[in-house]
């Protein structure tokens, strides 16, 4: 079986894991938890980091410290992980549901449409005028590790006065090399920037996740909330509701260990999603989605769009299944899901075709040239 994506731990990871567990120092105090915040914050040129328990939770972090209130709105995409959404309902919030463009992401022209003739500014805040809710913060995600078009969306979000969240749990390594964010990585950009180490995600640490604010104040208040809003942690004063969203000093070892691979990961994936490209490239009923001209991507997913009409997806998706292929069809759009279908949507009009054209190849670190050309044999006689 070729798996979709799985971790690979051949690095210093059992070094530092047995090191923190000889210490002792397991749970959310313990060396490895500051140095992983250190090594990630020297890496995305950043001042500093917070490291928590998911990305889920540094999304709700960075939905929280961004001044969401109950009844109030979040511009979202409605193709991505529901774990993007989720936070907004914690938060009891409301979510707008938004197209993708061609690169998958939340698309800017359509955004930007919404803003100028959906919306109007008050004293309030940004009304949404069908709603006659006020609108607090954009949330984008950089789909798969393709970098969303951050220079549209400050512009867009400091017009209308939006905080801007940037779901970056796909994008670790993604960054600008053109334009005025040159440079800068994605996470790095907006207000607050979320990141995942997930089973499944580019590096990882068993679950984890980290966050990154624009604003000091903001990460020191994250860390505080991470960790039970302790005033006094002696005598046990808390003026504030927290939350258990601290990083362990394990998972941080195991960070550590993966961080130092990081770099050897782009390149891999970068080559692999080529070496598919190539195989793939007198084949015309399906081709691979390409990433962005903006940035240095970090090819954390590859998709496989369907381009015939002869071709089903879950056919396709079957057959490869049973030679031994694992696939994914991309996320079942969040403004269907059960929890969500009432809620407001904008012209959603690609995210559907999308949404029933893709088919997600394995993209593992480890996969070798005999296992991509397996899986575009397997595609070849369908
Ligand atoms: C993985 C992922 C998350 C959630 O990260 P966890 O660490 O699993 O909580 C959120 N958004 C997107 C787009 C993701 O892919």
């Amino acid at each position: 079986m070729i798996p979709l994506s799985v971790p690979v731990l051949k690095g210093n990871e059992k070094n530092y894991m047995d090191d923190a567990i000889c210490n002792g120092w397991v749970s959310t105090a313990g060396s490895y938890v500051t140095r992983f915040e250190k090594e990630m914050a020297d890496y995305l040129k950043v001042p500093a980091t917070a490291a928590l328990q998911s990305g889920t939770a540094a999304l709700h972090l960075s939905m929280l410290l961004s001044g969401i209130e109950r009844n109030q709105e979040v511009i979202v995409p409605t193709l991505t992980f529901i774990a993007a959404i989720n936070p907004i309902a914690y938060l009891g919030a409301h979510p707008v549901f938004m197209d993708c463009d061609d690169t998958l992401n939340l698309d800017c022209v359509k955004l930007s449409e919404f803003l100028k003739s959906e919306c109007e500014k008050t004293k309030e805040g940004l009304l949404n005028r069908s709603s006659g809710r006020i609108i607090k913060a954009v949330l984008v995600v950089h789909v798969f590790g393709n970098m969303a078009d951050m220079e549209t969306l400050l512009r867009l979000c400091s017009q209308y006065d939006l905080k801007l969240i940037e779901d970056a749990t796909e994008a670790l390594g993604t960054r600008y090399t053109k334009g005025s964010l040159k440079g800068k990585f994605a996470g790095t950009i907006g207000d607050f920037g979320a990141y995942s180490f997930n089973g499944n995600k580019i590096i990882t640490t068993g679950g984890g996740g980290m966050i990154t604010a624009r604003r000091d104040e903001d990460l020191i208040k994250a860390v505080y909330l991470s960790a039970q809003a302790k005033d006094d942690p002696f005598s046990y004063v808390h003026n504030e509701i927290g939350y258990n969203y601290r990083m362990t000093n394990i998972q941080a070892a195991l960070g550590v260990g993966q961080l130092e691979c990081l770099e050897d990961y782009i390149d891999r994936k970068t080559y692999n999603y080529n070496y598919y490209k190539s195989i793939l490239k007198d084949w015309t009923d399906v081709s691979l989605l390409p990433f962005c001209e903006r940035a240095r991507n970090n090819h954390w997913f590859y998709s496989l769009l369907l381009n015939s009409k002869s071709l089903d997806r879950d056919t396709l998706m079957s057959h490869l299944r049973e030679s031994g292929i694992e696939v994914r069809p991309v996320w079942k759009l969040n403004h269907t899901q059960v929890m969500y279908q009432n809620c407001q949507t904008y012209r959603i009009e690609k995210a559907p075709f999308y949404q029933s054209h893709i088919i997600n190849l394995p993209c593992s670190v480890n996969l070798c040239e005999a296992d991509m050309d397996f899986v575009a044999n397997a595609l070849k006689p369908v």
